[in-house]
């Protein structure tokens, strides 16, 4: 059994980033501070892009840059050439997204908790693809129902109910959905789609960095993950893993010379394995930021990161509980998000009095276009979301329920 990490552990994390012992966060879904560390390794490039080139800066630390592959892949369980680049988790959804085969008359299945640029482009393929999306119900926990979805898998090509005509062209399941502390069943979603022969694509933005991954265990065949989040790396970066085991059948929507090889007047090879997803251009020192932050985790453990995210989350919400106010989290297993509101509050107001506390409490709204399947069948509006990571301690939660309480 991993073991949470100690105090000492949790005060020498604290010590080692800038962020202000004066404010508390409670953002991590939103933007995790980065350590020191990251900071220094990108400030570190500026220099010297600044100082001998960008071009030559990159040949100078070429090495450290590929490295980076690598230590993605230690974090996720695949190999480096399975791992794209990326500016974010929504522009690596959508460049597996649209390179997923889709024939008009197929259906894609997706779940309640779907993130909303995910949503956005369900419909878009709906209109642009003739596809038709559909959202596979949830269960009594709110994560998506595992029965409903084996018997919507059974008309895909190889399922059981195969010869029942009709073929599901993909699976896109949110690991962790932006507006709450639910877990999906993914590991379990990976088998049946693997059974039934259909691609899964995993957002994983929120779960990477706070629970520990691996792809072979979540049967995912693709995944998208942010940097700025969990993983406390720089703002924008992400990157996308796409299994050998597929890639060689995805078509990039739209490859550049870097994604493919103009081989030819008239010619172009994409390039094998994740590589045909990336574009040439990027930020060097943010991915090298994301790098640094990628090794602090894994050095600090995933399982450990895991459980004292959860065992931090689990105060908050029984705090909540105490302090009479409402927690709307769903699901058998929960993570580092929390939702509340204060009774005759909006939480935008919430946010508003936190922020300017003595002490001030970062926060953030979950707003139903975030996750509007799931806000519609709950009926729910506005939530206040906070987010809490190793870094937190017990005595920021009592002051910020103090804080969120005290508005009463
Ligand atoms: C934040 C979030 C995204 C989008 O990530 P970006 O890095 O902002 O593109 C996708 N999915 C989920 C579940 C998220 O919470």
């Amino acid at each position: 059994m991993p073991t949470p990490l100690t105090d000492d552990e949790v005060a020498a994390l604290r010590a080692a980033t800038p962020f202000t012992a004066d404010r508390i966060h409670l953002n991590h879904a939103g933007d995790s501070p980065s350590s020191d560390d990251v900071l220094t390794v990108q400030r570190a490039h500026l220099e010297l892009e600044s100082t001998i080139g960008g071009y030559e800066a990159a040949v100078a630390l070429a090495d450290d840059e590929r490295a980076v592959y690598d230590s993605i892949a230690r974090l996720i369980g695949c190999r480096p050439h399975e791992v794209a680049r990326h500016e974010h988790a929504t522009a690596a959804w959508n460049a597996a997204y649209w390179s997923v085969p889709m024939q008009p008359g197929q259906v894609i299945l997706t779940a309640e908790a779907a993130y909303g640029a995910n949503a956005v482009a369900h419909l878009h393929a709906e209109r642009t693809r003739g596809v038709t999306v559909e959202v596979v119900p949830s269960d009594e926990h709110g994560q998506i129902d595992l029965v409903a979805l084996a018997e919507r898998l059974d008309r895909a090509p190889g399922g059981a109910g195969a010869a029942g005509g009709g073929s599901i062209a993909l699976v896109a399941l949110t690991h962790v959905p932006t507006n709450g502390g639910l877990v999906n069943p993914a590991g379990d979603v990976g088998a049946l789609a693997r059974a039934a022969g259909v691609p899964f694509l995993l957002d994983a933005c929120q779960s990477v960095g706070q629970l520990d991954l691996d792809v072979d265990q979540l049967g995912c065949d693709l995944l998208s993950a942010t940097g700025r989040k969990y993983l406390r790396g720089p703002r924008g970066t992400g990157f996308l893993y796409a299994a050998d085991s597929i890639v060689d059948r995805l078509v990039p929507a739209h490859p550049d010379h870097h994604g493919a090889a103009w081989s030819g007047t008239r010619t172009y090879d994409l390039a094998p394995g994740a590589r045909r997803f990336e574009h040439w251009e990027y930020n060097h020192a943010a991915w090298l930021g994301l790098g640094a932050a990628v090794d602090e985790a894994i050095a600090i453990g995933l399982d450990r990161i895991e459980v004292t995210i959860a065992e931090r989350a689990a105060t908050l919400r029984s705090q909540l509980a105490e302090a009479g106010l409402p927690v709307h989290d769903l699901g058998v297993r929960r993570c580092g998000i929390v939702t509340t509101t204060v009774p005759g509050e909006t939480a935008a107001a919430t946010k508003q009095r936190l922020a300017e506390a003595a002490t001030p409490v970062n926060v953030s709204v979950a707003t139903p276009d975030s996750t509007r399947w799931d806000f519609e069948r709950r009926g729910l509006g506005a939530m206040v979301r906070a987010s809490v990571h190793v870094t937190t301690t017990d005595d920021e939660i009592d002051r910020a329920v103090a804080t969120l309480g005290g508005g009463r």
